[in-house]
């Protein structure tokens, strides 16, 4: 067993951290504007002439990806019909039907990825499955729920604005719609909108380019499953070596001439090992099993005990470490050196530096090449970072067309019209793939495209502007009938994100639904219940994870300064989110919705 100096792996992550953050913060990145603006246009569906649409619905969902297209199911499930959806898209899909890159799969498992398993009868082929099938499962819901019926796809919404004379949301389009909605539910995702990196001469580059998120097979040739044929003969660049591309780095290595990868920080890459699902064991499972594995896989994740790991993956991996060494220590207390609470982090950070020790031994087993190797090792806490979990992706580098470009944590210096400088090195490029990512943190109305206009013409956007403030982060004060399908100041989930979206979807049905019964025109959270649960979060450190000692990142508001804005734009329930889900559902089915107030005019 290898023994670990803690003090100068500290020392390493410190550095190694300290050259990375850089003084613009978050604003070292720039919107997809001007040369770029086509980099938002939808590449895969041609838009078709329509009327404009004038008329009424019951619930109106923007955003058609899972969160939009899950709750519109719950809301058919309780019974409220008209429900319309809005996409910009040419279809239901959200992240999975734009990002459609080669490679793009989900590294957390299928099985409690997928929502609606049970309920729509679907079987994933594969342990973690490729972005084709999740678009697939996100059609299946939508179809299953007769959501297509009355979808508007390839349609922006523009403004969101609340006519209190009629108690009604008016919602205008990029088509000229104009229509009301009793209510609103607003899905639009946290990782939403593509950003390009700030590099001086961006604008420059006179190939052509595109970002992961809007992949240009007209470009390169193939699609997502077969080989881009047109890269035969191109240099390809392609900066950024987050979670998206570490999955098309694979296969842009076997297909292209040269492919020049542009690194800031490596990614932390654990063993993947997927596999196949056996349809017969699947057919075992008793009715229930699915939300069965999700409060397993929630529990073992936040660290939490449970008798079996059913998804066992790199995300329960380091947890059951944590507890392993807890309970080590728990049974190896005396009284002269008893079972103290600084075991918890003692514990943690052994395990995270055993994890992290073994992340790097790995690449050195994979990587031939040991300059390359040693470039590819990242130095920081797992959880700092999005882990990524591949079994290709390391493999790539051993390939001679492959080469990796990096820059020490300081990025591309400078782009110019035939590439990429860093440093005094100049490399000419045919094609320049961005895999930059997507804004986080930035306005709401910014990521979403439209404005919401609330009672007395109060925007979001203002509501907002010291950090976003909600109960259970769905209901806003001064904007009724308006539910945002929450992700934080909820369970705020990180690795499986669709458990948010699914049980938020349900919250939001039950209040429709009841709303509905009792013949409310208005609800809405009263300003002291919306108050009591922000101070809630504020006042719990437990409440929020960003790291600023942490390498620079969307995590941690890119290692600067957290604010209150990033605090309660990150934050979730602070006994985390199992308990989240119990509290949630005792609040919606215990009839009473306290903290809402439903007014009849
Ligand atoms: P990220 O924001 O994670 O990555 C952006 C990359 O661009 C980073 O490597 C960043 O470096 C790099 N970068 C930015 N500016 C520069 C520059 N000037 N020079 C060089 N490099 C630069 O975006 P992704 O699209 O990879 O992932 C976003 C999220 O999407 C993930 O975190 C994950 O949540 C989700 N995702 C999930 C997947 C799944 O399997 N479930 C698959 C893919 C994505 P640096 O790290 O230094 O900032």
């Amino acid at each position: 067993m290898t023994t670990i100096d803690r003090e100068a792996l500290r020392r390493k992550y410190r550095e190694e951290r300290d050259k990375r953050v850089r003084p613009e913060g978050k604003d070292q990145y720039v919107e997809p504007k001007g040369r770029f603006s086509h980099l938002l246009d939808d590449p895969y569906t041609p838009r078709v002439e329509r009327d404009p649409v004038h008329d009424e619905v019951t619930v109106a969902v923007i955003g058609g990806g899972f969160g939009g297209v899950c709750t519109g199911a719950q809301l058919k499930i309780a019974g409220v019909d008209d429900v319309r959806i809005i996409e910009g898209g040419g279809d239901v899909g959200g992240a999975w039907y734009w990002n459609r890159y080669p490679g793009a799969m989900c590294d957390t498992a299928a099985m409690i990825y997928l929502p609606m398993l049970e309920e729509t009868g679907y079987r994933p082929t594969m342990k973690y499955v490729p972005a084709i099938e999740i678009f697939e499962h996100v059609r299946r819901i939508a179809k299953q729920y007769g959501l297509y019926d009355n979808a508007l796809f390839s349609t922006e919404v523009t403004e969101l604005v609340w006519d209190d004379t009629v108690a009604r949301w008016i919602i205008r389009t990029n088509r000229g719609d104009e229509f009301r909605a009793r209510f609103v539910a607003m899905g639009t995702g946290p990782l939403h909108r593509p950003k390009l990196p700030g590099i001086p001469g961006i604008e420059t580059f006179a190939g052509p380019s595109f970002h992961t998120a809007r992949w240009d097979y007209g470009i390169t040739g193939g699609g997502p499953e077969e080989p881009m044929v047109h890269l035969a003969e191109q240099r390809v660049g392609i900066i950024g070596t987050g979670a998206t591309a570490v999955q098309c780095i694979p296969p842009l290595g076997r297909d292209a001439k040269e492919l020049f990868v542009f690194q800031r920080t490596p990614s932390s890459i654990d063993v993947r090992a997927n596999h196949e699902i056996d349809p017969e064991w699947f057919a075992t499972l008793e009715p229930g099993w699915q939300h069965e594995w999700l409060i397993n896989f929630a529990t073992l994740q936040t660290g939490g005990f449970a008798d079996e790991d059913l998804v066992k993956d790199g995300w329960t991996d380091i947890a059951q470490r944590i507890r392993d060494r807890v309970i080590a220590d728990i049974a190896s207390a005396t009284p002269d050196r008893p079972f103290d609470v600084d075991a918890f982090q003692r514990a943690y950070e052994e395990s995270d530096d055993e994890k992290m020790t073994e992340i790097r031994a790995r690449v050195d087993a994979i990587v031939e090449d040991p300059e390359t190797a040693d470039a590819l090792k990242p130095w920081y806490r797992q959880l700092c970072k999005r882990p990524c979990f591949h079994d290709e992706y390391l493999q790539a580098y051993n390939r001679p067309n492959v080469h990796l470009v990096d820059t020490d944590g300081r990025g591309v210096d400078r782009i110019d019209e035939t590439g990429v400088w860093v440093g005094d090195d100049h490399y000419e490029l045919d094609l320049l793939i961005f895999a930059s990512g997507f804004e986080v943190g930035t306005e709401y109305s910014r990521r979403s495209g439209y404005e919401t206009v609330g009672r007395d013409g109060i925007t979001l956007t203002e509501r907002w502007a010291n950090g976003a403030e909600t109960l259970h982060g769905i209901h806003a004060h001064g904007f009724p009938n308006l539910f945002v399908i929450a992700i934080s100041q909820a369970a705020n989930l990180i690795s499986n994100i669709t458990s948010n979206l699914v049980d938020s979807g349900r919250t939001i049905a039950a209040v429709v639904r009841h709303a509905v019964d009792v013949d409310a025109d208005e609800v809405e959270v009263t300003e002291a219940a919306e108050h009591a649960w922000v101070r809630m979060l504020e006042d719990n450190p437990r409440s929020f994870g960003g790291d600023p000692t942490c390498t620079p990142g969307y995590y941690n508001n890119e290692g600067h300064a957290i604010g209150r804005k990033e605090r309660l734009g990150g934050s979730g329930y602070p006994e985390g989110p199992v308990a989240y889900f119990a509290y949630i559902d005792r609040w919606r089915t215990a009839g009473a919705f306290e903290g809402l107030e439903f007014r009849s005019r």
